[in-house]
């Protein structure tokens, strides 16, 4: 960008104004010894859950700062990414005014938020190859388009958007882009986060749900300038990620090794259902796949749905969506689980 980015300009005037609710537990954050906290109406008899959670989860941020070399002022977690998605919105989407762009077919987060927040939605399909197409992203784009979604590795289609769409819309886009990498470690593709300090208008989502195994947990993160990551921490509620949550990524994040064999286990079985359903007649395309699914076009989607159903495997019927006719999409499971699918895909 040649021009300076100015985070103001595109901040809504009553969250430019708002000051942050200041929380007991962050005005005396520095203490831990030997103090008696008697600031929070806690109850005090301790049974390891008796105190608010750090309101700023440093211990968490701690080790995303070792793993990513991202520093702190550079992250905020939310629970899930769905929380960080919405605060996004919250702090720089005008009701009834402005308007985002999503690229379908697409993760439906991104819809339901903008209706949530009463926000018009730009829909720009994705074209054949699912890329982004570029030059009608950016017609689309008006002096109240705030935010572009760039799923990458997108959801449900598998596949990452090519680096040069990507830099080309961070280039021309005046607006921010939020790339949402939920899917990240899975792909070839490296993540954006290596070159946050060159885009002061990139927002990047991650999340604990899928290679880091915890989903139920909730536990999303954004990394975003200081700037945009100061205007959020202002808007979120104070303790939105509970003690239980960050006591569990604290100690499932100090154990990566487990969690990149896993992800090694699931990239080889994604090879090997991929391989599987080439050879079964009802499946007509097999998507290639930067991501722990797969998404296949079958000749019935519908019918093959309902099939598998009652061989009790539940998988995703995609057919609805824009560009996904009669398409479904498979998460990768256990070996045992992908064989389970292969047989009732071959008994169909
Ligand atoms: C699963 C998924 C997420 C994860 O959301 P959480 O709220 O963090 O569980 C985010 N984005 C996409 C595209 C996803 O598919």
């Amino acid at each position: 960008m040649t021009e300076i980015f100015n985070i103001n300009a595109l901040t809504r005037e009553n969250i430019k104004k708002l000051e942050a609710y200041s929380s007991a537990r962050n005005e005396f954050k520095g203490l831990v010894d030997n103090v008696i906290f008697l600031d929070a109406n806690e109850n005090p008899f301790e049974n390891g859950i008796n105190r608010y959670p750090d309101p700023l989860q440093n211990q968490v941020k701690q080790i995303l700062t070792e793993i990513h070399k991202i520093s702190q002022e550079q992250m905020l977690l939310g629970n899930g990414s769905d929380e960080v998605l919405d605060l996004i919105f919250r702090a720089f989407c005008e009701p009834n005014i402005d308007n985002i762009i999503t690229l379908p077919p697409t993760y439906g987060m991104y819809q339901v938020l903008a209706e949530v927040n009463a926000i018009e939605v730009k829909e720009v399909l994705l074209n054949k190859n699912f890329q982004p197409d570029v030059d009608t992203i950016l017609s689309a784009v008006n002096a109240n388009t705030k935010l572009l979604f760039l799923c990458s590795p997108n959801n449900p289609t598998g596949n990452s958007f090519s680096e040069e769409a990507v830099l080309t819309l961070l280039d021309k886009f005046k607006g921010l882009i939020v790339i949402d990498e939920a899917y990240i470690d899975f792909s070839k593709q490296q993540s954006w986060l290596k070159r946050l300090e060159e885009f002061p208008n990139l927002i990047i989502t991650q999340t604990l749900s899928k290679a880091y195994g915890m989903a139920g947990i909730r536990l999303g993160i954004c990394y975003a300038s200081k700037e945009i990551i100061s205007i959020l921490n202002r808007i979120k509620p104070p303790y939105n990620v509970n003690q239980l949550t960050q006591q569990k990524a604290i100690s499932r994040l100090s154990d990566l090794k487990q969690i990149r064999h896993q992800i090694a286990d699931i990239l080889v079985e994604r090879e090997r259902l991929s391989d599987a359903l080439k050879d079964i007649s009802c499946v007509k395309t097999i998507y290639p796949s930067d991501a722990n699914f797969i998404l296949i076009k079958v000749d019935d989607a519908t019918k093959r749905y309902n099939q598998l159903l009652e061989q009790n495997i539940v998988i995703r019927n995609r057919s609805k969506q824009h560009l996904c006719e009669n398409c479904l999409r498979l998460t990768i499971g256990t070996p045992i689980e992908n064989k389970k699918l292969i047989e009732a895909f071959k008994s169909l």
